[in-house]
């Protein structure tokens, strides 16, 4: 959580929680009781250090009904539906709570970052799964029903791997951390969490090399597509996994401009995010004041 000035991060507090296990070890109501307590307790903590914050700017990963700000579903989270997470918070905390899709906050972040220099930005969050956030002409495009860019949830694999939405074969599936350790264990039989199995690729590992490959293909097939239909230049990598792209990059750029129709080919400027949390934060919470 962080506490923004302008588009400063003033101050930032960090939390542990493991959402996914208690939505994956308790019944719907309990694991939502619990989510709402262990979120609305950190706040009061920073709060209480912050006492003139006039909003609070939620970043949550799911289906996001941006109007009643409710968990429309959660595919990594099991169970959530229809969870109205800024009416809950407010009423705990008593101060507007606005929340928007973590990816697309992360996009407007990055956009206000880099505001003088551009329009248009495509944000992928590489994380448990995969988040999508566009921006367009100076906005943030959220769709009709706020469910816009949930690029993890195209499909790449007809009939592949299930997805936590209901169908299968989905890109996160494959090019998420999740994904990668699914495609580890596939190949060697072993449960290695996305950090160690980077570690072991940039050792020359072939097996964790070709998870990764798998992933960065995913990705960048996916990202092709998503350009044929909104035509975006700058396109900027976050989340947790986003520390592996060493090991992704050149798999990724060979095929992004081989999925590319030839005319986008070598317009797309891929890059890193180098705001790191910062640009969820900060999106989160100019989001929260527009
Ligand atoms: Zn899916």
């Amino acid at each position: 959580m962080g506490v923004v000035d302008g588009l400063a991060v003033i101050d930032e507090l960090r939390f542990a929680a493991d959402f996914s296990t208690i939505c994956h070890t308790h019944a719907a109501d309990a694991a939502w009781q619990q989510i709402l307590a262990v979120t609305a307790e950190a706040l009061r903590q920073v709060l209480q250090r912050h006492p003139a914050v006039t909003s609070i700017g939620i970043g949550f990963p799911g289906f996001i009904d941006p109007l009643r700000g409710t968990v429309a579903q959660s595919p990594n989270l099991p169970g959530l539906h229809d969870a109205d997470l800024a009416g809950d918070l407010a009423r705990l905390l008593q101060r507007p709570v606005v929340v928007e899709n973590d990816a697309l906050a992360a996009a407007y972040g990055e956009y206000r970052l880099h505001a003088d220099s551009i329009s248009d930005l495509i944000y992928m969050g590489l994380g448990t799964g995969v988040g999508g956030g566009l921006i367009v002409n100076h906005q943030p495009f959220a769709g009709q029903n706020g469910y816009a860019m949930e690029i993890g949830h195209i499909i790449v694999e007809t009939d592949g791997r299930p997805c936590g939405c209901g169908n299968r074969g989905c890109m996160e599936q494959y090019a998420s951390a999740s994904g990668v350790s699914l495609t580890y264990q596939s190949l060697t039989g072993k449960q290695l969490d996305a950090a160690s199995i980077a570690r072991s690729a940039e050792q020359g590992d072939g097996d964790a090399m070709r998870a990764f490959d798998l992933a960065a293909r995913a990705l960048a097939q996916t990202l092709a597509h998503i350009l044929k239909v909104v035509d975006v230049r700058t396109v900027v990598i976050g989340g947790g996994m986003s520390h592996a792209w060493p090991v992704m990059e050149t798999v990724f750029m060979q095929r992004l401009e081989r999925d590319l129709i030839p005319v986008l080919r070598g317009k797309i400027d891929v890059s890193v995010s180098s705001s790191g949390d910062h640009a969820g934060i900060i999106g989160a919470a100019l989001l929260s004041v527009r």
